[in-house]
């Protein structure tokens, strides 16, 4: 591919103008144009080669490569021009990229070259929301969802022909799967590539449409399909399902499932990261003189102990009670808050127990508050 003669291909000079190329290219282009050749095959191959020169005699850059490296732009070059095959495995590079994506969206269906099958359509991927318990985001589960999606024709296996083998080779690409078009804009006309819309890039033209599908190759169906959602997810996290998005509607490979995490708020327990909080009211008398308290945890109610003498806002910490970290083992932990709740009412005797329990407590058994109180004085 290098070492064509581009300038011999357009019958131009070398030290041909801009303008020249693009009038010695117009009148070619015309001249070769699948449309006004149908019957001529050597037509087609022209076309190509015309096209060929032209998109690297008409940009500056690739010009001056070729002048002197006798190639445009390396090696995805050739691959990128290669032809024949209907595939683009090559990748390619550069600004062509700009051109795909364009002519992928002006075919339709959305579909855009990716990483994976780059160079092909990519069907739609599928885009939902599932909302999980907190106790199943902490355990992980599995969860079943109705989704509606394209899918390839099972009859067919996806080629839209009778039984699968009812087809020939496409006319308009010669089963390339794809070919080139004339575009015109304000700026003149252009050459550009895409998928032949003939046979949607497979190459191939169907003699006898597969019943099911009437020809399409795909088929709309509604599927439960059973998401295994792993300990540990967290608030909108995805969880990307490889090929089990749309299939393509035309040659490429089916897009992904996204599923967002959604975990409903649970009623007692809030998730902070892989640790759970709680806090929990106590009657006063429980933090001076201990006992313990029902809570709930992720792994069923358990009796919290409290020790004589714990202060109002004591953060207790239960280890491997919280949240499984994601793709591991180990767990988080549980942070209880104790918080102090006086009684709403005092009966008399209530209230002179607790006057002669006042009484009793001179401040020095107060460290905090007496300090606070040598604070004030001084101040
Ligand atoms: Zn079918
Ligand atoms: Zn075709």
């Amino acid at each position: 591919m290098a070492s064509k003669d581009y300038y011999g291909v357009l019958g131009v000079d070398k030290n041909a103008s801009e303008d020249e190329i693009k009038s010695a290219y117009r009148k070619l282009a015309k001249k070769y144009h699948p449309d006004l050749n149908k019957d001529n095959p050597e037509a087609a191959e022209k076309f190509k080669e015309v096209n060929e020169a032209y998109e690297v005699l008409s940009d500056k850059q690739k010009r001056s490569n070729y002048d002197q490296f006798g190639s445009a732009d390396g090696a995805n070059f050739s691959d990128f021009f290669g032809g024949g095959n209907g595939g683009f495995g090559g990748g390619f590079s550069g600004g062509f990229g700009d051109i795909f994506d364009d002519i992928f969206s002006a075919f339709g269906g959305g579909a855009r070259s990716s990483a994976r099958g780059a160079g092909m359509a990519r069907g739609e991927d599928i885009n939902v929301a599932l909302n999980i318990s907190l106790s199943e985001s902490a355990f992980g589960t599995n969860k079943d969802i109705r989704i509606t999606k394209l899918e390839e024709c099972p009859h067919c296996k996806g080629t839209g022909a009778k039984d699968g083998t009812a087809f020939e080779t496409c006319p308009d690409c010669k089963g390339a799967g794809r070919v080139r078009f004339q575009q015109n804009t304000i700026f003149g006309t252009t050459i550009r590539e895409g998928l032949c819309n003939t046979c949607k890039g497979t190459g191939k033209k169907i003699k006898e449409k597969c019943t099911e599908c009437m020809g399409k190759g795909y088929q709309r169906v509604t599927k439960i399909v059973t998401v295994k959602v792993p300990a540990g997810i967290d608030q909108d996290q995805i969880l990307r399902m490889r090929g089990e998005g749309n299939a393509p509607t035309s040659k490429g490979v089916a897009g992904d499932l996204n599923i967002k995490i959604n975990i409903d708020k649970d009623k007692m327990l809030t998730r902070n990261g892989k640790d759970i909080a709680l806090t929990v009211n106590v009657p006063f008398t429980t933090l001076i003189l201990g006992g313990s308290v029902e809570i709930p945890t992720l792994d069923g109610k358990y009796n919290l102990e409290i020790k004589e003498l714990t202060q109002s806002g004591t953060v207790m910490r239960l280890k491997g009670k919280g949240i499984t970290e994601l793709h591991k083992s180990t767990r988080g932990d549980m942070l209880v808050t104790l918080k102090s709740e006086a009684p709403n009412k005092l009966d008399k005797k209530s209230k002179e127990l607790l006057q002669q329990f006042a009484e009793s407590f001179k401040d020095m058994n107060y460290p905090k508050y007496s300090a606070f109180t040598d604070s004030v004085k001084k101040y």
